[in-house]
């Protein structure tokens, strides 16, 4: 059993860490932690909600130095995981004194370059804004000692490697590279052999994508039938804050209005939003304000919400990677979720191969009838 004391931390770091409440590291932080604090370079793959920001976040402050420059850069896939980075990296910093900063598209990038200027230790970013400040040489990366990859399968999925790429280009020989991945397919394994030196690779839970603590049900509806479905499912379960997932930005748009004008606590995400937008409406989710996020994959990734209760795949994910990725925004931090899928007669052969995929039996449920719902 590893402890957090085991690590000898300084005080101002382990202070933080007993602020934030972590009473011992998750797997990968215990595996991971002294690995960063020795200077090695490591891949990190755990499932979702797995705490692996921490894993980096601890031993990065732990080892911030003295000096007004940017010393680590980390890379996340979207804005609001920059900004979720990047929050919990405040709290590990605490009382180290170390400045922090998200930087990502759609913030004005006036305010970012004014806030580099004073000197910032640890900058958060996404890949495209990152490289744009790069460009304007508002962003000095020559000094950086670590660098990490956060989400690596999400950012190479979204298209990012040339950016990524092209920072990389920008930091020293010898720094080091921190990669962590839920899933491992051939392009993270590349990206690796290219720009990591003799990584140890940590792997918690293999052969198990699905976080244990998720029960995963699905529901057999039919398409015209859908809407109804869910709105009878939704009125059965005991729900506190949950995630719709749809398809395409268009149903995320219908499906909000159809759940708003039956009184449903709803808002939608998705890529077409303003920043602005987006903010309030994670802000909503966030306070509770409202049950639902309506949204499409790449604007939940990697969103940390501790006490999502349910995912809904209204629509069903084209692949299991992106279910795993899905459901993993419930049962965080060791709460249990419920993840739910709708799954009409043809989609029937996806469910079987992300079952196969996954290595988890969804368990069949009849749409409620009106009676049980009343
Ligand atoms: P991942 O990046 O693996 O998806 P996160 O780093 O976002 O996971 O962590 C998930 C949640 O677990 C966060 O709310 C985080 O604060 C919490 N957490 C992380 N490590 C610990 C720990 N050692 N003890 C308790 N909670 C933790
Ligand atoms: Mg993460």
């Amino acid at each position: 059993m590893t402890t957090f004391t085991d690590f000898q931390l300084s005080r101002r770091v382990q202070q933080a860490i007993d602020d934030m409440g972590f009473e011992e590291p998750s797997p990968i932080q215990a595996a991971c932690i002294p690995l960063v604090l020795q200077g090695k370079d490591v891949i990190g793959q755990a499932q979702t909600g797995t705490g692996k920001t921490a894993a980096f976040g601890v031993p990065i402050i732990e080892m911030m130095g003295t000096g007004r420059h940017v010393q680590a850069l980390i890379l996340t896939p979207t804005r609001e995981l920059a900004i979720q980075v990047a929050g919990e990296l405040r709290k590990i910093a605490k009382y180290a004194r170390v400045r922090t900063l998200p930087i990502y598209g759609g913030q004005s990038i006036g305010h970012q370059i004014r806030a580099l200027q004073q000197g910032v230790g640890v900058v958060i970013g996404t890949p495209g804004r990152v490289l744009d400040h790069l460009r304007r040489g508002t962003l000095k990366l020559d000094k950086v000692r670590t660098v990490v990859l956060d989400e690596a399968d999400e950012m190479l999925d979204m298209g990012f490697i040339e950016d990524i790429e092209a920072i990389l280009k920008e930091t020293p020989q010898e720094r080091q590279t921190l990669l962590f991945s839920a899933t491992f397919p051939h392009e993270v394994k590349q990206l690796a052999v290219r720009y990591m030196k003799n990584p140890e690779h940590v792997t918690v839970n293999r052969g198990e994508m699905t976080v244990p603590l998720i029960d995963q049900i699905y529901y057999k509806v039919l398409e015209r039938n859908k809407l109804e479905s869910l709105c009878r499912i939704i009125d059965s379960e005991d729900v506190s804050l949950g995630i719709i997932f749809c398809r395409t930005k268009r149903g995320v748009d219908e499906l909000t209005e159809a759940l708003l004008s039956r009184g449903y606590l709803v808002d939608g995400l998705h890529g077409d939003l303003s920043q602005a937008q987006r903010d309030r409406v994670m802000k909503k989710f966030r306070n509770g304000d409202i049950e639902f996020l309506v949204a499409t994959d790449v604007a939940a990734r990697g969103i940390d919400v501790t006490n999502v209760t349910h995912v809904i795949n209204y629509d069903i994910p084209q692949d299991p990677e992106s279910y795993v990725h899905r459901i993993g925004r419930t049962g965080r931090a060791g709460r249990r979720g419920l993840a739910i899928t709708l799954v009409t007669p043809r989609e029937f052969k996806l469910l079987k191969q992300i079952e196969r995929e996954t290595k988890a039996p969804l368990v069949g449920r009849e749409v409620p009838t009106l009676a049980d719902v009343a």
